[in-house]
């Protein structure tokens, strides 16, 4: 089956999941993480992918499995040279998502200095809502977007409070690693990330624009 995500009506195919870790101070804060001198990325396989109205399923090798809420961005077309003030022309759409994280295995992975997949690539890691052209919304870096998990917010974020702002990451995720039409970039998560449970109730909403729904199996 194709991996796509909702634009407006249409469906368009993903190509690399990007995530930015540790880009929100006060994220930071919460886990002890430093602050880094240069955006930490990691990447999803296509199969973490979950959309609007899906069950969560969590890994039966974690016990404490986290959201992250994020704005997440969708990639119009390639390029590996893209000057900061031209990213609205590479950003086809703009929605709202959940970086799940199996945090005790995030953990050890740590200590032992292997990769985060396993933390972080598994099937429902990568939950996200369908999307909406960025023209349709406030500027890039005056976004609001929030999570509430069966009835109460846990999670508020305002793309100004980015450390990386998006203009900024998209211009070094095309250096770096050179950027396809229908990438998705997670941008990180603000403050507030909690473990969740079978039965949870997930929202997230992006302005008031978009919102999204996922339960916890
Ligand atoms: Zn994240």
């Amino acid at each position: 089956m194709m991996a796509s995500v909702q634009l407006e009506g249409r469906r368009i195919a993903v190509g690399t999941i990007f995530c930015i870790g540790r880009n929100y101070a006060a994220h930071n804060a919460e886990l002890n993480h430093p602050t880094e001198p240069f955006p930490l990325v990691f990447l999803k396989p296509l199969g973490a992918l979950l959309h609007d109205g899906g069950s969560i399923q969590l890994p039966a090798y974690s016990h404490d499995v986290q959201h992250e809420c994020e704005l997440v961005l969708l990639i119009a077309q390639p390029s590996n040279d893209i000057a900061e003030d031209q990213v609205l022309d590479y950003i086809a759409g703009v929605g709202v998502g959940l970086d799940l994280t199996a945090r005790d295995i995030q953990t050890l992975a740590k200590q032992q200095g292997h990769p985060w997949t396993r933390a972080k690539g598994f099937r429902s890691s990568a939950c996200v809502s369908s999307f909406i052209a960025p023209q349709r919304l406030a500027a890039l870096d005056d976004l609001h977007f929030s999570l509430e998990v069966n009835g109460k917010i846990r999670q508020e974020g305002h793309s100004a409070m980015m450390l990386f702002k998006c203009s900024r990451l998209i211009a070094l995720l095309a250096r770096d690693y050179g950027l396809s039409a229908g990438d998705l970039i997670y941008t990180g998560t603000p403050e507030g990330v909690a473990t969740l449970y079978s039965g949870d109730q997930i929202v997230a909403r992006l302005e008031d624009q978009i919102t999204a729904r996922w339960d916890v199996r």
